[in-house]
């Protein structure tokens, strides 16, 4: 069994000077390479959870960590008032992976969701031509699009949205997936519709084939913008640089964060049209450190890493084989099994273990994730991770069903 000796203090500094709002699985960190971390007390784990995808490219990428180290040592933040010799680089070389034609650059994930908000709001009052503060933005039941106010507002989980009001109006949420709800939402006051082309927080969710073709056609014939937040989903997690790449539809605009920073500094755009991103003027949008040069240079990387092809291929290859063998679990503790690529919604079995607890007899077997709701896991391994530690894994979670 392994040894925990130091972790408990590590855990009692936490939870009497940091705010609690997360619930971690009781492991303290300490260090990490490529797919493995090890905790204060030299336990050694896979990470099956990635940073929730920010880590697509494992724990200090060489790449990834010369790159920031360089920059360190020649220009770390200019502040967008100057140019730097980073920025413009990384939004051309990104636009191109991305096949779009302007980028704007942000630092978390949920302020890349807000600029595309506001973004929509803006196009719709100035180019499609909706009344002043009628814009109206469609959502999905049970997405997660991050924690601002304004996000919040639309959020249909409880812990995320109550008692944070009052709230930001303009958006209708209809059920995931379905096409008809969506038909029957839009209205001439239609700005966008955002939505996770594949939702990761709500248990990685995939809609129905064909679901996001049919929302093309609806956002193309009512002059309506598709906004595809591809913060988790997006840059390689399901096999492809996009999840909707899978139903070979384009949106307008794209959020992308979590990897865009390779797992080492927040970074987050929105890439997409620029005749809608082009709304924006000096001063009416803007971060301090947003495109700043660190964050340019490790994104940059990050787009040389994706170009390459590789972590695509290996999603889809070692994806195909993650889910063949978490099939097999299915009647067997688990009830069911969801996702694409490397990338794995595990329902366990109601009338086996929770969440939580199948999560602690992982960290028992040397494997790292954390449920998500009260049944469900959320495998999502760095793409480095080999066929024989994903076996590592599956075997642990197989034990871990029945211990
Ligand atoms: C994580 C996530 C966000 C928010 O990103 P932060 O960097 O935590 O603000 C937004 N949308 C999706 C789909 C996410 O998974």
């Amino acid at each position: 069994m392994a040894d925990h000796g130091l972790t408990s203090s590590f855990i009692k500094l936490d939870e009497e000077w940091g705010a609690h709002n997360y619930h971690p699985l009781p492991v303290v960190i300490s260090e990490a390479e490529g797919a493995w971390v090890t905790d204060v007390d030299g336990n050694r784990y896979l990470d099956f959870l990635s940073g929730y995808s920010a880590l697509n490219f494992g724990h200090r990428h060489p790449a990834l960590v010369e790159a920031a180290r360089d920059q360190l040592d020649r220009l770390t933040l200019t502040s967008r008032a100057f140019h730097n010799d980073q920025f413009g680089a990384f939004c051309r070389e990104l636009a191109e992976l991305t096949q779009t034609e302007m980028v704007l650059t942000m630092n978390t994930g949920a302020e890349a969701v807000e600029s595309a908000i506001k973004v929509s709001r803006k196009w719709a009052y100035e180019v499609k031509g909706v009344a002043f503060d009628s814009a109206e933005i469609i959502v999905a039941a049970g997405n997660f699009h991050g924690r601002t106010t304004t996000i919040v507002s639309f959020s249909d989980d409880p812990a995320a949205h109550d008692n944070y009001g009052p709230f930001t109006p303009g958006f209708v949420t209809v059920p995931y997936g379905d096409l008809q709800a969506i038909s029957d939402a839009i209205t001439p006051n239609t700005a966008a519709i955002l939505m996770e082309p594949i939702q990761g927080e709500a248990g990685v969710i995939v809609p129905p084939a064909g679901f996001f073709a049919g929302v093309r056609q609806l956002c193309d014939d009512n002059n309506v913008l598709l906004v595809a937040d591809e913060i988790q989903s997006g840059l390689a997690r399901t096999g492809k640089l996009f999840a909707l790449d899978h139903d070979d539809v384009r949106a307008d605009l794209y959020t992308l964060g979590k990897a865009l920073g390779g797992g080492i500094i927040p970074v987050s755009a929105v890439v997409g049209r620029a005749d809608v991103l082009g709304v924006l003027k000096p001063g009416q949008h803007g971060s301090t450190f947003g495109g700043y040069p660190v964050a340019c240079a490790v994104g940059r990387a990050v787009v040389e890493l994706l170009a390459t092809g590789e972590f695509q291929t290996r999603s889809q290859e070692l994806g195909r084989y993650l889910h063949g063998r978490l099939d097999e679990l299915v009647g067997k503790g688990v009830a069911s099994v969801r996702g694409r690529g490397l990338w794995a919604g595990v329902d366990i079995d109601p009338r086996a273990r929770t969440g939580r607890e199948v999560s602690m007899a992982l960290r028992d077997r040397g494997v790292l994730c954390k449920e998500t709701h009260e049944r469900t896991l959320r495998f999502a391994p760095p793409l480095v991770i080999t066929k024989e530690e994903i076996d590592q894994a599956v075997d642990a979670l197989a034990e871990s069903l029945n211990a």
